[in-house]
Formats: structure tokens, C-alpha cells, sequence
């Protein structure tokens, strides 16, 4: 199972993946954070697709080219801004990575890319969000075949800390 994830502390745009998820807003036309990082990146064209798929609800995740990207695909997904963490944060936050990998499963993508979803300005609290990510990502993987890979992408040093932490305990 272990060969199967993967822990980088990298730009997600940089990344020679089959997908990178993107820690998206609703609208999907771009924001700040990592959606910027990959907006820009990735070209106009990327936003003309995003606005072609007319937004996205909180938990849910929809899919387009990487374009410009080294990455053949983009997966979208919208996670929970925290508020206190008893407005269904913990199920949204677990449903974004269920839905980005099943979106991952149908395309036959052999390696997929997360970011750390929800942990920037949505301030998830980084060690639950990354209990979350991990357990949800074991759970996906021991039923499924594809993807054969999963990469957390951390971009920080304190949630690379935290997954190096939560990881070296499987
Ligand atoms: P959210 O709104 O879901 O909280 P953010 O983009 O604000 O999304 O933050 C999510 C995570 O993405 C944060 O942990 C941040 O450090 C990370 N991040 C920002 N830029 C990049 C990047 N280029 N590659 C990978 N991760 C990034």
C-alpha cells in the first residue's frame, strides 16, 4: 500500500503527473492560492474550459485538460471553508478527495497529485485535514486499481511536517 502514496514538498504546477487537483473556489474562474498558481500556469484556456463547466458545490470536483500544464488533467474540486468544524467540514473535506479520485479512476489516470485542500485561506486545521486526506486516500486506494499513484503535494513546511509525521506512523 505505502508505494502506492507518495509525499513531495514541490510546486503542484511543476509536477509530470497524469492529474493535479486544484483547491478551487465555487466559481471556478480562478483564485488566489494554489487555483491561481495553476490558472496561471496552465494558460487562458483553462479558465475559458472552467467557465464552460459552470461552478461546482463544496465536496464535489469536475475535470479539464491541464493545457499548458505537464499534467494532463485538472481535477476541480471545491473543499469546506472551516468555520468551526460542526457545518460538515470533516465530511466535505473527505467527499473532495473521494470525488477527485473517482474522476481519477474513470480516466485511467496512473498518478494524481493533491495539494493540501481547504488548508490555506479556507484554514482548515492542517493536522485533522491531513488525517482526513490520508486515511480518505488508503480507504480509495485498497478498492481501487487506478490510480496507481497518489501524491500529497505539500507546498508549506508545516503541513509537509504533518504528513511526514501521519505517513511514517502507517
Ligand atoms: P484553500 O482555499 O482550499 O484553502 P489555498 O490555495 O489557499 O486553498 O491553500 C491550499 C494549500 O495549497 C495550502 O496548503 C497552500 O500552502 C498550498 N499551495 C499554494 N500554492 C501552491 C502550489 N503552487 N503548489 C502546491 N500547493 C500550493
Amino acid at each position: 500500500m505505502n508505494n502506492r502514496i507518495e509525499l513531495i514538498k514541490d510546486d503542484i504546477t511543476t509536477l509530470d503527473v497524469d492529474a493535479i487537483v486544484n483547491a478551487a473556489n465555487q466559481t471556478l474562474r480562478g483564485g488566489g492560492g494554489v487555483d491561481g498558481a495553476i490558472h496561471r500556469a496552465a494558460g487562458r484556456e483553462l479558465l475559458q474550459a472552467c467557465i464552460g463547466l459552470e461552478g461546482c458545490d463544496t465536496g464535489y470536483a469536475k475535470i479539464t485538460p491541464g493545457f499548458r500544464l505537464p499534467a494532463k488533467y485538472v481535477i476541480h474540486t471545491v473543499g469546506p471553508v472551516w468555520r468551526d468544524g460542526h457545518h460538515g467540514e470533516p465530511e466535505l473535506l473527505r467527499s473532495c478527495y473521494t470525488e477527485s479520485l473517482t474522476l481519477a479512476t474513470i480516466e485511467k489516470c496512473t498518478s494524481v497529485a493533491f495539494p493540501n485542500i481547504s488548508t490555506g485561506v479556507y484554514r482548515f486545521p492542517k493536522e485533522q485535514a491531513a488525517a482526513i486526506a490520508i486515511e480518505t486516500v488508503r480507504t480509495y486506494l485498497q478498492e481501487e486499481e487506478f490510480p496507481q499513484k497518489v501524491i500529497f503535494c505539500c507546498f508549506d513546511d508545516e503541513n509537509y511536517e504533518i504528513y511526514q509525521e501521519l505517513l511514517s506512523d502507517l
